[in-house]
């Protein structure tokens, strides 16, 4: 059974900006956001199933009001609690709105801020404002981070190097086409043939959207093309949060994913005659996302993975692989969050 590192609440996909490459494809025009009284009945789920809460978005900033007395909820009861920022909120004019905002989140018991940055977000917004936020963060005391893609071929972050000088670090990964960043050129991208990593750490951290769909990971499962696919865990409209992370939790295939990884799996049926001209292969792949999403569009390749990682010896393995993980567990290859 599977333990989420942390449960995300995406809770508006409003953005004052609109980047390019926006997995999540938010932007001023999109309107979405969850009410607060969901929110709040989410949050009532989570410990049971992960120790950490994430506000996400969009930019969950915006709605800055409602977060705080669900950050206090998700404090009381017992939960480590983080949010992500694009720092589109900031206005440079007024830099002690920002420095209250931070200093009120982290009094409410936010333990650690994500700020998401690159030169993306600059073509919107200069660096400045998420080094106001940053500094902000730092000041009252809360752990803070920046996070970032990289295009193959456009312009480094300006932010980098002030990032340096002020101590933090910048966690940077290659962009997926996916969401917004599926109409990008194609030079903004580093392809190649089928990824050969291991398993997917990004898989124990769903996201609930405002909609109420539920998705296995942050970002990229939103893309999932079918309605079966595993990687769409349930939606709310319909189903309890409870009921759907009990399924969710003690799926095969998600724990296969998160511990052998989508380039195990596909070697286990890469070979099947029943899956000729069905399983679908690309000629490049700009990440292990692709691989995965591809995989789990198709029921008739799920049907197959799923007898696959019922199978006495694979099923061991994954057994092992999660006692391990859950002995040490840093040691999960983190596919990062890249919104
Ligand atoms: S990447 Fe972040 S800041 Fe940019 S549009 Fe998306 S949610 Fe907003
Ligand atoms: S490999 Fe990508 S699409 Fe698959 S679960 Fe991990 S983050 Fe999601």
């Amino acid at each position: 059974m599977i333990r989420y590192s942390t449960v995300g609440l995406l809770y508006t996909r409003t953005c004052p900006l609109a980047c390019r490459h926006c997995i999540i494809e938010s932007s001023p025009k999109a309107t979405e956001k969850m009410t607060q009284a969901l929110a709040s009945e989410y949050i009532k789920v989570v410990p049971k199933y992960s120790d950490q809460l994430c506000f996400t978005g969009g930019e969950p900033l915006l709605y800055y009001n409602e977060i705080l007395p669900l950050i206090r909820q998700a404090k009381e009861l017992g939960l480590g609690v983080s949010l992500v920022t694009g720092a589109g909120w900031v206005t440079l004019a007024k830099p002690h709105i920002a420095r209250e905002r931070i200093r009120l989140i982290k009094e409410a018991g936010l333990d650690a801020l994500v700020v998401s940055w690159d030169s993306y977000h600059e073509e919107f917004s200069p660096p400045e404002n998420a080094l106001l936020v940053v500094e902000s963060a730092k000041e009252v005391g809360l752990s803070v981070q920046v996070r970032g893609v990289m295009s193959a071929t456009g312009p480094l972050p300006r932010i980098e190097q002030k990032l340096v000088s002020i101590d933090v670090k910048y966690q940077k990964q290659n962009i997926l086409r996916l969401g917004s960043a599926a109409t990008l050129p194609e030079d903004h991208f580093i392809f190649g043939g089928i990824p050969k990593t291991g398993g997917c750490g990004t898989i124990f951290q769903p996201v609930v959207e405002p909609d109420g769909k539920v998705y296995a990971c942050c970002g990229p499962s939103r893309s999932s093309r079918s309605e079966t696919s595993p990687l769409i865990l349930g939606d709310t409209a319909h189903e309890s949060l409870d009921s759907i992370f009990e399924r969710a939790t003690n799926d095969p295939i998600l724990e296969a994913i998160a511990t052998i990884g989508p380039h195990a799996l596909f070697n286990l049926i890469k070979d099947d005659p029943e899956l000729v001209g069905v399983l679908p292969i690309r000629e490049r792949y700009t990440g292990i996302c692709e691989l995965c999403l591809d995989m789990n569009d198709v029921p008739a390749v799920v049907n197959k993975l799923r007898a696959r990682v019922s199978e006495s010896q694979v099923s061991r393995l994954i057994t092992a692989l999660r006692l391990y993980h859950q002995s040490s567990p840093e040691l999960r290859a983190e596919v990062q969050c890249p919104m």
